[in-house]
């Protein structure tokens, strides 16, 4: 662990084009849960799993408990940044990061500072009138009853790519690109089991592919370092110079 610490502090001084790509569990560190492994917890107060709750057609058809639940698990705004956060906001405001791409929703890393983030299933925090398109803050959301509803009479939806959803094809080439163009690609806290997470991977062309999880990925011999560790520990002593 001390020897490969080592390795990735060596290889970001060395970078200038670093890209983290990071899931869950960079958030799970702030006290976000990861609705994929909380399905035990859910099943005594909701009659349908995750998954089909988070579907468009679900949203659809019962947006009632859409957003019952999506009230009670996805909407976490006491939560702050970890040091994870906050370190690769300092490495990108230093000139060495070009950018963060994540699969979270809940905003962490522009609340450290991070300004260039590709998020590939959308925001909480950015919701919109179905209807007439007016955008409404989340906490509209928290603090609305039932379904909440736009001035118009429209249904509000929040800009969070659902199950049966497609990717925001601007924010797909975004992150494509920067993971092209990278000099050091840092992977953490995704098991890379959903898409386009393992696709992404493949854009990477250089030789610094770090993995940092607490488990095991497909990927795990495709990485040139691997770390088996906290996202929040490994990141939060690297040195910034
Ligand atoms: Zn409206």
């Amino acid at each position: 662990m001390e020897g490969e610490q080592k390795i990735l502090q060596q290889w970001i001084d060395d970078s200038r084009a670093i890209v983290f790509f990071g899931g869950a569990g960079v958030s799970t560190e702030s006290g976000i849960p990861d609705f994929r492994s909380v399905d035990g917890l859910y099943h005594q107060k909701y009659d349908y799993p995750p998954e089909e709750i988070l579907s468009r057609s679900f949203f659809d058809a019962r947006p009632g408990e859409f957003y019952r639940f999506y009230r009670d698990k996805m909407l976490c705004l006491d939560a702050q940044p970890n040091p994870a956060h906050r370190k690769l906001a300092e490495l990108e405001a230093a000139g060495k990061l070009r950018s963060v791409v994540t699969q979270n929703i809940d905003g962490l890393h522009q609340k450290a500072g991070s300004k260039r983030v590709w998020e590939l299933h959308g925001s909480v925090h950015r919701n919109r009138c179905m209807r007439c398109g007016k955008p409404y803050p989340v906490e509209f959301i928290q603090n609305s009853q039932g379904v909440p509803t736009c001035s118009c009479g429209g249904t509000v939806k929040p800009d969070v790519v659902l199950y049966e959803e497609s990717l925001d094809g601007r924010v797909l080439e975004g992150a494509v690109s920067d993971i092209a163009n990278a000099d050091m690609l840092i992977i953490g806290g995704t098991s890379l089991a959903v898409y386009p997470a393992a696709s992404l991977v493949h854009y990477y062309r250089g030789h610094r592919l770090v993995l940092i999880n607490k488990s095991p990925t497909p990927y795990d011999t495709h990485a040139d370092l691997l770390i088996s560790a906290p996202i929040g520990q490994v990141l939060g002593s690297i040195k910034v110079r």
